[in-house]
């Protein structure tokens, strides 16, 4: 079996292994479950109704069993609408509940010839809610139960029980060949949305983090009431650099800049390009001093590291204005970008190739 349709097997096998490391099967899992604990309440108080109002006779073992069920799938639909997380637990209890009054029709209606129709619909929900482990223990007891109800009270020939056994195991490998397909299309789409949405925070120039990435940081940063530091930074004269040395090595000058900001953060800083020559960095856990010190070693290193192009170096410098929440604790993070970006605006008053804190 090539490895991909091994993954999706193993994923189709462990539900529980799979609603770790993919969430849109558990989000699939969860609202299939959802939907057979709420159709099996509905049924059992049906089964039970129509008993009472003598619309069929029920004997009173199997009716107190429909009635227990409709009362488990009830209580397991609280349980997991409140903790989700209690899923993995609640569908082997239903499946375990559904065989034993699958069993018990099979040896107690018997005024009722069709009753063994019931393991079709049950196989069908076992096999969505439980993968593959919880469709065959609904398979296997089918088989034992039908075999049981056969030998023990002769309620269908041999034949009928092997054409029950034939068309219920054919069932089975048609719904798991569908579920599979269905997971590795679930996984394909989990894939595009990963690409799609890494390539929605990504600037294609160089790489870094974009607006929108740069935007969520500052949020998740200000939520968590974490210390941290915004350091706007414009190159400078860069109109100049594309000028005088064409566009392509303006896209270099600031390919560079991006590389030496990224050399220059923690793994929990973000930089991210905001505009054309404009980045930002989001300092995070960090006090104003030492965003001060680490901003003024990025300004000496991006004026020290020039890009080299056909023999010739280009240099480029930057100034940065910058916000701290110590000294700004008033402010959102919006009017922190604004008060960071009137710093900004004063180090490129004051002759640029510096940097300035917002008061
Ligand atoms: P200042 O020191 O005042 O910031 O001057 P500046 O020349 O850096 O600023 P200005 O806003 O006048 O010019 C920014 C330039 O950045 C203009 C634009 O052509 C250039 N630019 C914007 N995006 C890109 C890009 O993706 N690649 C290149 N090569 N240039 C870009
Ligand atoms: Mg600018
Ligand atoms: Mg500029």
């Amino acid at each position: 079996m090539p490895e991909g349709a091994m993954n999706h097997f193993v994923q189709t096998l462990g539900g529980r292994r799979a609603v770790r490391t993919f969430p849109e099967l558990e989000a699939f899992r969860s609202w299939m479950s959802y939907g057979m604990l709420h159709a099996t309440a509905v049924i059992s108080i049906i089964a039970a109704l129509g008993a009472a109002g003598g619309l069929w006779v029920l004997p009173d073992l199997h009716l107190w069993l429909t009635i227990a069920l409709g009362f488990l799938s009830v209580g397991l639909n609280m349980l997991v609408t409140r903790r989700p997380e209690t899923m993995r637990h609640t569908v082997p209890i239903y499946i375990v509940g559904l065989a034993t009054v699958l069993l018990s029709a099979d040896m107690l209606v018997l005024a009722d010839e069709m009753r063994f129709a019931w393991h079709f619909p049950a196989l069908g929900a076992a096999f969505v809610i439980g993968g593959i482990p919880g469709g065959l223990f609904i398979l296997v007891t089918a088989i034992l139960s039908l075999a049981a109800a056969t030998f023990s009270l002769s309620a269908m020939s041999v034949a009928g029980f092997v054409t029950y056994c034939v068309t219920l195991s054919t069932m089975s490998i048609l719904i798991v060949i569908i579920e599979m397909r269905f997971i590795w299309t679930l996984e394909q789409l989990h894939k595009s949305r990963l690409i799609l949405s890494d390539l929605a925070n990504t600037d294609p120039l160089t790489g870094l983090g974009n607006r929108l990435a740069f935007e969520e940081k500052l949020k998740a940063l200000s939520d968590e009431g974490t210390a941290f530091g915004i350091i706007l930074c414009d190159l400078d004269h860069f109109k100049r650099i594309n000028d005088t040395h064409g566009h392509a090595v303006g896209d270099e000058v600031l390919r560079n800049v991006a590389a030496v900001l990224t050399g220059s953060i923690q793994p929990d800083d973000i930089v991210a390009r905001i505009g054309g020559e404009e980045f930002c960095m989001l300092l995070s856990d960090v006090c104003l001093e030492t965003a001060l010190r680490r901003t003024e070693a990025i300004r000496r290193e991006i004026q020290g590291n020039p890009v080299i192009t056909a023999g010739q170096a280009i240099h480029c410098t930057a100034s940065f204005g910058i916000t701290h929440t110590s000294s700004n604790a008033s402010l959102d993070p919006s009017q922190m970008l604004i008060a960071a970006d009137r710093a900004l605006y004063e180090a490129k008053a004051e002759g640029r190739n510096r940097l300035r804190i917002a008061a």
